[in-house]
């Protein structure tokens, strides 16, 4: 019931989808959440429905100056603010690019510089970075995306190492399809894949709540999937076999 209590836990783009199903799954174990997102509505409704101990922040994750301002009273850090654009490389802008990188890339360094103060005055903590299984492998049309997740996965692990010192841990999460807001109109064919269906949010935030526990105390500098096997080969549909 309480893994995570005395903790307080900053996520971002935690209004909807992957946050805020990790923001509700660290509440109901004891932490104090920092809901930061760039949708005012939904966040503050988000926070409202978990009610006492929790707060919402307004935080646009390419700002470092708002970064300050949202991580005063935060311990644990989880960067999971994300977009996606869609695109092949030819035709793939610049602006589609610049878009992504600087919230996807940027925003996580951002979240780990601006924490790294109450982190360390804290004597340790969790930084779990969300990156993709597009960070562990290529995808068609999504290139900045890919670019960006791949980025995520390789800042963690030299995170890790300068922090170790400070008992502060970082690792990144790599969801497979989860269905959230951002899947939404995207079609996907989950037949090929082990568990033959897409994840739910509250799939990814188990993960998360045992690396923002005291429990993954060892675990650092390391990539989590959480993608039903999709990364693991493929499997035959039943009614192709
Ligand atoms: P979502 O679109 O439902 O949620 C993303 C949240 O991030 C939204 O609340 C949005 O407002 C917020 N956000 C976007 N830009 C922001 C900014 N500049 N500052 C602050 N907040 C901002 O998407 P989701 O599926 O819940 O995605 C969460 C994370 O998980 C993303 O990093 C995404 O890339 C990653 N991910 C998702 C999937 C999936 O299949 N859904 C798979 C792998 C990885």
């Amino acid at each position: 019931m309480e893994r995570v209590i005395d903790k307080v836990a900053l996520v971002t783009g935690g209004a909807r989808g992957i946050g805020a199903a990790v923001a509700a799954r660290l509440h109901g174990e004891g932490a104090r959440v920092v809901i930061a997102d760039v949708l005012d509505g939904e966040g503050k409704e988000t926070a409202e429905r978990l009610g006492s101990g929790a707060l919402y922040v307004h935080l646009d994750v390419t700002s470092p100056q708002e970064w300050e301002a949202a991580v005063k009273a935060a311990v644990e850090a989880l960067n999971n603010a994300g977009i996606v654009n869609f695109a092949s490389i030819e035709d793939y802008t610049l602006d589609q690019w610049n878009a992504v990188i600087a919230v996807n890339l940027t925003g996580t360094f951002n979240g780990i510089k601006a924490s790294i103060p109450a982190l360390k005055q804290s004597k340790g903590g969790s930084i779990i970075n969300i990156s993709s299984i597009a960070g562990l492998r290529g995808y068609e049309q999504i290139p900045g995306y890919t670019a960006s997740k791949f980025g995520v996965r390789g800042l963690t692990k030299s995170v890790a190492l300068d922090l170790g010192r400070y008992g502060i841990r970082a690792n990144s999460v790599h969801p497979g399809v989860i269905s959230t807001p951002m899947t939404a109109g995207v079609e996907t064919d989950m037949s090929r894949v082990a568990i033959g269906r897409m994840g739910h949010p509250g799939e990814v935030a188990s993960l998360v709540l045992y690396l923002a526990s005291n429990e993954s105390s060892f675990v650092t500098g390391a990539e989590f999937v959480v993608d039903g096997g999709d990364t693991a080969g493929t499997v035959t549909p039943p009614e192709a076999g």
